[in-house]
């Protein structure tokens, strides 16, 4: 018989998870809180209880081709960033094509998790879930949690004195609906992640001031790359990871601020931060300095504390204020596992940021708890594919103390790299985590193999974006589709920007020999590093 799945949450996470367990021969029941898919990226004025909430006008930061499923490419016409209905349309279509819904509990929340007397030789939990005011209970042979980490408001008040007396309103950026109620007010945004940035540009539009306060400033990088290619597509690329190991990362910090900085000047714009560009989470927004430009947002240190009327900031300065906006992130925790795993200040101790370590049997997943520099969506559904093969016994975990060493390095590297805060508990980079868990499904690009029989395939995988298909050209869930999805993937990028006919200049098609040589020896250079 089939093992039964319980997955919980129907956001993109738990779509994919549906996915990987059909096709490992798995049987999922999903048990989502609300009545539709989509968790976080289904915008709605007043969002259920438990589910995370957006801005009207949120528009993704990372790119289609970046952020698809690994074989369900996304649109030609779509945009390369989408805003949130259009990510649906992406997820409902998702959801169609593999014929997903048919497993999805709508309206049912899974209130608690929890061992069976006979774990330690079954590895099966009791799931406890309610539906219209009616609790079940039903046995499962494994756990997927696909519950987000963007639901719980991070407000630190007690960190703000004399936010009690203020007399205008403060909320929390999860909140935030739309600029509407900010028109002719002044208010202050505080925080400088993604959304504490698009926030203030967007309040700016109709506020008569926005303030935008930052304990430590940042780096802000554009969506909008070289030659007009999303960011994401340059920077995501095995070359640049290959150049990022044999450089030291003090001269990577130079190139990339010494970028950012050619195009305004960090120092002048208020917003340069002590620390390098590469040691905290990266704030990406075209507009904001447009708008620091033109007046519209001034950068400010933080609040230092509030009056019933102002705020007075840690350099003295006082500005009267009618409203405040928290951007300051969120905290996650899984009120429905007490007592199996314990967050703690955001941190929570899992073998490559999935598996309890501590468990007798590896029956339990956590799927997208990473904070990647690049997209969430290909990183859940590698992990899932993983997971399942892991609960089917095809992958094994290694013993616990490699598992917990393999915890402690990371964590340790993650401090070590990153300033200190609660956003930076979670911290992945792209391609070196989707090679690791590829790694262990067996689905890592063999760049040797590619090389000597497809060297076209072989370029694009090295030189080109490291895009999610690139995990599917062999192995476990190989696709057939996955070379050309990679072939085409600029067509793919370049096609939503042609609404208007223009003639182009021919260019000269022949690359100069000198180039194919180079060329030649930095795929080599790359093969060996990752072999
Ligand atoms: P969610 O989308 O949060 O879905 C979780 C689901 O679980 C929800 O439907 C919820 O109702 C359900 N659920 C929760 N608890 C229970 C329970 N106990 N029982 C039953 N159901 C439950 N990521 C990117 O990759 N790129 C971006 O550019 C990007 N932009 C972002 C912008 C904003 C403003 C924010 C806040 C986040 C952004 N993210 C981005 C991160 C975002 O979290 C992911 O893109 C993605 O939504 C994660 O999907 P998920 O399924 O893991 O979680
Ligand atoms: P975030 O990345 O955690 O940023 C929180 C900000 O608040 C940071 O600047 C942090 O400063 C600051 N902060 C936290 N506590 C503070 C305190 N006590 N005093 C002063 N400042 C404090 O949260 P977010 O911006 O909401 O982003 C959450 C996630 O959503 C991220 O993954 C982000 O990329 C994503 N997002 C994406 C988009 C988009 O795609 N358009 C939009 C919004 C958000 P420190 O750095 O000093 O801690």
């Amino acid at each position: 018989m089939a093992k039964r799945v319980a997955i919980i949450g129907g956001g993109s996470s738990g779509l994919c998870a549906i996915k990987a367990c059909l096709q490992e021969g798995l049987e999922p029941v999903c048990f989502e809180r609300t009545g539709d898919i989509g968790g976080l990226w289904r915008f709605e004025e007043h969002p259920e209880e438990g589910r995370a909430s957006i801005y009207r006008s949120v528009i993704i930061n990372t790119s289609k081709e970046m952020m698809c499923f690994s074989d369900f490419p996304i649109p030609e016409d779509f945009p390369n960033y989408m805003h949130n209905s259009k990510i649906m349309e992406y997820f409902r279509m998702y959801a169609r094509r593999f014929d997903l819904l048919r497993h999805i509990r709508f309206r049912t929340s899974v209130c608690r998790v929890a061992k069976r007397p006979d774990f330690a030789t079954t590895g099966q939990w009791e799931v406890v879930t309610e539906s219209e005011g009616k609790q079940e209970s039903a046995v499962f042979d494994a756990v997927l949690v696909c519950t987000g980490h963007h639901t719980d408001a991070h407000l630190p008040l007690s960190t703000f004195p004399g936010i009690e007396k203020f007399k205008g309103r403060y909320l929390h950026s999860r909140d935030y609906k739309d600029p509407r109620d900010f028109t002719d007010k002044r208010v202050i945004v505080i925080g400088i992640g993604n959304s504490g940035s698009d926030l203030s540009v967007e309040i700016s539009h109709t506020a008569k001031q926005v303030f935008l306060s930052t304990r430590r400033g940042a780096w802000v990088f554009n969506r909008v790359g070289d030659q007009g290619y999303p960011i994401d597509i340059l920077f995501t690329t095995r070359m640049k990871e290959f150049l990022k190991r044999v450089l030291s990362p003090s001269m990577v910090n130079n190139f990339t601020e010494k970028q950012l900085n050619a195009r305004f000047d960090h120092s002048h714009y208020g917003l340069k931060p002590k620390h390098r560009i590469f040691d905290q989470h990266p704030t990406v927004n075209d507009d904001l300095p447009n708008r620091i430009i033109s007046g519209r947002v001034l950068v400010k240190p933080n609040v230092q504390e509030f009056t019933e009327t102002s705020a007075i900031f840690e350099d003295g300065t006082r500005e009267d204020i009618d409203a405040v906006v928290f951007a300051t992130g969120y905290s996650f925790s899984f009120p429905f596992l007490e007592g199996c795993v314990k967050v703690v200040e955001n941190q929570i101790p899992l073998y490559k940021f999935m598996f309890p370590p501590d468990l007798q049997k590896p029956t339990l997943a956590f799927i997208g708890l990473i904070q990647p520099l690049g997209a969430i969506m290909p990183i859940s559904e590698l992990q899932c594919r993983w997971a399942t093969r892991v609960f089917k016994g095809l992958n094994k975990l290694p013993p616990r103390h490699n598992m917990e060493a393999d915890i402690k390095q990371k964590k340790e590297a993650m401090a070590k790299r990153y300033v200190k805060s609660q956003r930076h508990t979670i911290q992945v980079d792209y391609i070196p985590y989707m090679d690791e868990l590829a790694s262990q499904v067996g689905v890592k690009p063999n760049l040797l193999a590619l090389f000597l029989t497809d060297p076209k395939l072989a370029l694009e995988v090295v030189f080109g974006p490291c895009t999610p298909y690139q995990y599917r050209l062999r192995g476990p869930g190989e696709w057939a589709g996955a070379r050309e999805a990679i072939l085409t993937q600029r067509q793919r990028i370049i096609k939503p920007l042609q609404t208007r006919h223009v003639e182009e200049h021919p260019s000269d098609p022949t690359v100069p020999l000198i180039f194919k040589l180079v060329g030649a020896v930095a795929v080599l250079a790359v093969i060996f590093a990752y072999l």
